[in-house]
């Protein structure tokens, strides 16, 4: 039996059944490459869900990790963490903010960012003003408040009632918005660029408009910029495009090119809502992860990643054009730097499984969209690769359907 097929029927009998796995064991990574127990190597065009954004075990944040893991892992945040101080520091420095606060993942920086509206709504405005108005196809996480502000059905499927107060408007329609905006409500909660609902770029001037709105309204925005910060788009956040800047950000994912870390970043008038005790993590910000996170944003800063990333993202995108030219069944080509969608007009779950089957990982959102992650270090030559066995895929299918 091969190591892999061992590992799976292993897994099978003791670990949850939360997720619908394909048949890779992971062993080891290194930049655009995956390797499983069995030796095979996989292109990422995953990148562990835009985790990976440096690609997978980054020098310099192994060594950060390896550093830092000999001097201190954990400390209370009940004492003062200089790694943490320092990121924050830096994330101030490079966003909108004045104030980090530190968490493990994107739910929970959405959770945190969600309770500082209340609060500061429930304190200027009264208890009844709690209305968090977030967007048709968003995606902000699995804990209940977070399936309460994601606008999908199947998310939320199973597990009412809902934590109340939102509300869900479609994605881009600033009409839509503005109607839905009642006495009641607090907040805006958008993704910039929506990932997991299909890669949804929103037309120019709709982000300005709902800030101005915002504004209008004295309602706080709020961009989860989860999935599409940390540079995936081409710009260190995903605001910087669109020349707007939100009240609260939430990061996670590719924050620390790996490890697991979330920040919810606020203006200082709205993070003093958030006082000693009103909110917390055991391991939010501790020195290990921090440590991890301050390397990450140093090579994303530093190192031409961004530029790597826009430059990149232009050529994946014409390529992938040129492939919407070929086939009829692709509908089109979306995104933003190297967060890429191509909607098809067809089910693309087998054409991930195909493309696993021939050593390239990529995904499908929304049943009909393939989505492109590929780490922002990825070169010419890999995109290519990739293309190469994308265009294989894509011509068998024509051929088997027209025969
Ligand atoms: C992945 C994601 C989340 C949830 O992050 P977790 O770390 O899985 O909790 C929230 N918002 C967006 C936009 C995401 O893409």
């Amino acid at each position: 039996m091969s190591a892999s097929k061992h590992w799976i029927e292993r897994g099978l009998t003791c670990v949850a059944k939360t997720y619908g796995r394909y048949p890779l064991v992971a062993a080891s990574g290194e930049g655009c490459w995956l390797t499983d127990v069995d030796g095979k190597k996989y292109l990422d065009f995953l990148a562990g869900v835009a985790v990976n954004s440096l690609g997978h075990c980054h020098p310099k944040v192994v060594a950060a990790l390896q550093e830092q893991a000999g001097k201190l892992l954990h400390c209370s945040n009940f004492y003062h963490i200089p790694q943490q101080i320092e990121l924050a520091e830096l994330l101030c420095r490079h966003s909108f903010g004045d104030r980090v606060f530190f968490c493990n993942s994107g739910a929970e920086a959405n959770e945190a960012a969600m309770k500082l509206v209340r609060k500061h709504s429930a304190e200027k405005h009264g208890v009844n003003r709690f209305e968090v108005i977030t967007a048709l196809a968003s995606f902000h996480g699995r804990t209940l408040g977070t399936i309460s502000a994601t606008g999908q059905e199947k998310v939320r499927a199973g597990f009412a009632p809902m934590v109340p107060g939102f509300k869900y408007v479609p994605f881009g329609n600033i009409q839509a918005l503005r109607t839905a905006i009642n006495p009641n409500t607090c907040a805006i909660m958008l993704e910039p660029v929506q990932g997991e609902g299909g890669v949804n770029v929103p037309p120019a001037g709709y982000l300005q408009a709902v800030r101005e709105l915002c504004d209008e309204k004295g309602l706080l925005l709020v961009f989860d910029e989860v999935q599409v910060g940390c540079g995936r788009t081409g710009s260190l956040f995903a605001y910087q495009h669109d020349n707007v800047e939100p009240d609260i950000m939430t990061l996670a994912k590719a924050l620390a090119g790996g490890p697991p870390i979330g920040a919810m970043i606020a203006r200082e008038q709205y993070a003093e809502t958030l006082g000693p005790g009103t909110h917390g993590s055991t391991f939010g910000g501790n020195p290990l992860m921090a440590a991890a996170g301050l390397a990450a944003m140093r090579v994303l800063i530093e190192d031409g990643v961004l530029d790597n990333c826009v430059t990149m993202g232009d050529y994946l995108r014409q390529q992938l054009e040129t492939l919407k030219e070929k086939y009829d069944f692709i509908i089109e080509v979306r995104g933003r730097g190297l967060i890429l969608g191509m909607e098809l007009s067809i089910d693309g779950g087998e054409m991930v499984k195909t493309a696993l089957e021939r050593g390239l990982l990529i995904n499908c959102t929304v049943g009909k969209v393939l989505r492109f992650l590929p780490p922002l270090t990825v070169s010419r030559d890999e995109i290519d690769q990739m293309l190469d066995i994308l265009d294989g895929i894509l011509i068998e299918y024509r051929e088997k359907n027209n025969d």
